[in-house]
């Protein structure tokens, strides 16, 4: 049923070179204060890509003292608007004439398929840049009317020096999402990447500043959460912290910042997302979209569709052909033209996941099909789908982010809603169906963050992300993400000079 031979052919060599390796602080690449390093490894086959300069709290020192002064004394916040604009402009047009380049380092450092990192992501983050560049010049305040013969404006002002600290499964829209808006406000970054996926960060940070970007203004570091992120969530000197991550380190980084220096705290944490398929489906259609909202970027979404839903009257049909859809995915090496899904991000992830395959199985899900590791070299995870789950089984409650389908049966609306909504996470949910009535009830009643109806994964730049409950904190994206890296002072001068 595999072709598990794509799996095993020996790796295709990418078409590209690693450029930058060292930290990027001040305008300039160097090494760590202490001069360590660490590998990142190719998820095909476990070799080393690289050594990357391995930031500690030191650099994090050194990143955040760059980042204020280019915020207390430099031109970025002083700038026109309309200066600031054109920079992110000219490097939106950099991405795009170096988009395969900057693909091919994402899927080698990733894994994702090179057509996904061409066609998808990259373009997604010079939309990104592009969308954000447009806000640069429309940001401003209100005048208020008051009470007494007073003048009263807002002034929207840029927070400061952000913090941002991002995870690996989109590496380059995860820096977008952080890094437009902060800089279209006016602010000045440290960015600490995830240590699985440093490469493409550095490269990109490279372009900005050939677009112009002052030095000091975005400086990133490459190293581990304990040691660089802990350092830049509990940094005096930083004004605002952003974090995308597991759920678990959101609390972490949640609590430095508060023990620090009160930084607001934006969160964009784990995901439980029900997919809802109504007894009007068409089933092709949404096992396909069904299949998509799990399988996409080898499951590793925050807001994989990972409960699948299926209303008792087509469950059956639907379970039978979404195990034929997963089974006919093609796996195998990312760069190979027609690769639906590559290796899993590391040997962490790929035993993670292996867990908590067995763990279905021992509750009693039924396995449909896969449930293995896929070939024997790299992080490849057969397609997976289980029916029969049950609401209290591990895999139905956690987040597995990995290729790994739950089939789950419902009766009726209410029924569907409740235990839909009966878990920690509120980050997106799918509902599938063309009647108006059940969609408007269900996307009314569900307690996340983003509905897809009859669609999923759609991620436009201007459409704001983010969680209910301990899917995390805040939006990001669109125009609420402007907010995230605002501060708003209040002017208020009498009308007349007493
Ligand atoms: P994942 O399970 O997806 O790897 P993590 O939350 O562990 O999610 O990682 C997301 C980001 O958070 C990475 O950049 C990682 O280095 C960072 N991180 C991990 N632990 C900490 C920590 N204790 N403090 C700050 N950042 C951390």
């Amino acid at each position: 049923r595999y072709s598990t031979a794509a799996a095993i052919e020996e790796p295709v060599t990418p078409p590209v070179k690693v450029g930058y390796t060292q930290l990027l602080i001040d305008g300039k690449f160097v090494e760590a204060v202490s001069g360590k390093t660490f590998p990142t490894l190719d998820p095909r086959t476990g070799d080393v890509i690289a050594h990357v300069a391995e930031g500690d709290a030191e650099d994090i020192n050194r990143a955040v003292a760059a980042a204020r002064k280019a915020f207390d004394e430099g031109p970025w916040p002083r700038m026109t608007a309309y200066e600031r604009q054109m920079v992110l402009l000219r490097f939106a047009d950099l991405l795009e004439k170096h988009n395969d380049e900057i693909a091919a380092l994402e899927t080698w450092d990733n894994g994702k398929p090179y057509e996904q990192a061409a066609n998808v992501e990259v373009p997604m983050t010079t939309r990104l840049f592009r969308y954000y560049a447009g806000w640069a010049d429309k940001i401003h305040g209100l005048t208020v009317p008051a009470d007494g013969p007073h003048h009263v404006q807002t002034l929207h002002e840029p927070i400061g020096v952000a913090g941002q600290i991002i995870p690996w499964n989109f590496p380059l829209l995860m820096f977008a999402w952080k890094v437009g808006p902060a800089l279209a406000c006016g602010n000045t970054i440290v960015l600490k990447t995830a240590e699985q996926t440093p490469l493409s960060a550095l490269v990109v940070s490279k372009l900005l500043h050939e677009a112009g970007l002052p030095e000091g203004v975005l400086n990133v570091v490459s190293g581990f959460g304990p040691t660089a992120g802990a350092a830049l969530a509990s940094h005096m000197n930083v004004d605002k912290l952003a974090f995308t991550g597991s759920t678990g380190t959101g609390k972490i980084v949640l609590e430095l910042a508060a023990k620090s220096n009160l930084k607001p705290v934006t969160l964009e944490l784990g995901g439980k997302s029900p997919f809802i398929v109504c007894d009007d489906a068409d089933v092709d259609k949404a096992v396909e979209l069904a299949h998509f909202a799990l399988f996409f970027n080898q499951g590793q979404c925050c807001c994989a569709g990972s409960r699948t839903y299926v209303h008792e009257r087509v469950y059956d049909e639907f379970v039978e052909k979404a195990k034929e859809r997963a089974g006919k995915r093609s796996v195998g090496d990312p760069f190979r033209s027609g690769i639906e899904q590559g290796p899993q991000v590391d040997s962490e992830q790929l035993e993670k996941i292996l867990g908590y395959i067995r763990s279905g199985i021992e509750s009693g899900a039924t396995l449909e099909t896969g449930g293995e590791r896929f070939g024997n070299k790299g992080y490849y995870v057969q397609p997976t789908v289980f029916s029969n789950v049950k609401d209290d089984m591990l895999i139905a409650k956690d987040e597995i982010f990995g290729p790994v389908q739950s089939i789950l049966k419902f009766k009726d609306l209410g029924d569907v809603i409740k235990r839909a909504n009966n878990s920690p996470y509120g980050l997106a949910a799918g509902v599938f169906t063309q009647n108006i009535d059940a969609a408007n009830t269900l996307t009314r009643a569900l307690r996340v963050g983003t509905v897809w109806v009859n669609c999923f994964d759609v991620f436009d730049a201007g459409i704001p992300f983010g969680g209910y409950k301990m899917s995390g904190h805040g939006r990001e994206k669109g125009i609420y993400s402007l907010k995230n890296y605002l501060q708003v002072k209040s002017v208020v001068t009498p009308l007349k000079n007493p």
